[in-house]
């Protein structure tokens, strides 16, 4: 199976078969959207496979480079799109641990910057704790780089990797994302409420901005404005959509 889908990811770029989905993130106090998550969608010959799927087996055979470039390109043209149409959104573009640990990843980044003429702070690179700790101090010294060209940096999956909190000050980041593992239960228990509210208030205590992912209940909604959560991300508010659809949920607006 890994083999299978190995083999057509090699061709799945020229035959034009991915896709990048949007899904909108509520800014909680002021109940307004102005940032969202690119996501990528694969139709190998129509048919959908998984990101939790392919994107694995894209880092272990490294296809994952030319495919991390394609969506690098992708939201950039998106993001300058959408910077004419004058909407304020903020695009986040998930970095793999192989992209982020290339030599000229900084450079790629702000060459992009330059030739899509698209504002630093447009831009959000979501990376998880291990692309990081992968090497300490190269990763810190490329999270400065990255910062230092304006754009936004956020700590995906937090709360799965290395929970060692001390790196969590010296590294320059903007957001906390709480991983959905510590979301989805968090309505009824009361173990995983504890959590997610410690996270919360550590990430106040340093400063940073704090999003939950998976938002799927009400209940959980209520929680998190409980908690002082900035930002949440989930089925409850949207599943990640095409571009224009994604325009098309802005105009309508939201409420809750
Ligand atoms: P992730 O970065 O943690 O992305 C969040 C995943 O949660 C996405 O799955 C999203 O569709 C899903 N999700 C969002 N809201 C909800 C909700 O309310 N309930 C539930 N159950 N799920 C929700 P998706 O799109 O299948 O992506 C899976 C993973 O694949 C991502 O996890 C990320 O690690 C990777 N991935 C996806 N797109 C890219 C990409 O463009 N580049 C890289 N390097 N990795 C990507
Ligand atoms: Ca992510
Ligand atoms: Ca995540």
């Amino acid at each position: 199976q890994q083999l299978h889908i190995a083999r057509r990811l090699d061709t799945a770029i020229e035959k034009q078969q991915f896709e990048l989905y949007f899904q909108p993130k509520m800014h909680l106090k002021s109940q307004t959207i102005n940032s969202c998550e690119c996501l990528i969608r694969w139709f190998d010959d129509g048919k959908f496979v998984s990101p939790a799927q392919f994107i694995p087996i894209a880092e272990h055979s490294g296809f994952i480079l030319p495919l991390g470039e394609w969506i690098l390109d992708s939201a950039f043209a998106q993001a300058k799109k959408w910077h004419q149409q004058n909407l304020n959104i903020r695009l986040a573009i998930n970095i793999s641990a192989r992209q982020f640990t290339q030599q000229d990843f900084v450079q790629s980044i702000k060459q992009r910057l330059a030739h899509f003429n698209v504002p630093a702070h447009l831009i959000e690179l979501e990376i998880t704790e291990t692309a990081i700790m992968d090497d300490e101090e190269f990763g810190i010294s490329v999270l400065q780089a990255l910062s230092a060209l304006g754009i936004s940096l956020s700590i995906d999956d937090f709360g799965t990797g290395y929970s060692s909190l001390g790196y969590l000050q010296r590294f320059p980041v903007n957001k906390l994302k709480i991983d959905q593992s510590f979301v989805r239960n968090m309505a009824t228990d009361t173990r995983d409420q504890a959590l997610v509210l410690s996270i919360c208030q550590l990430a106040k205590n340093l400063g940073l901005d704090i999003i939950a992912e998976g938002v799927e209940e009400h209940a959980q909604l209520e929680k998190l404005k409980e908690y002082n959560c900035d930002l949440i991300q989930g089925y409850l508010l949207s599943r990640p959509i095409p571009a224009n659809e994604f325009e098309a949920f802005l105009a309508k607006g939201v409420s809750f």
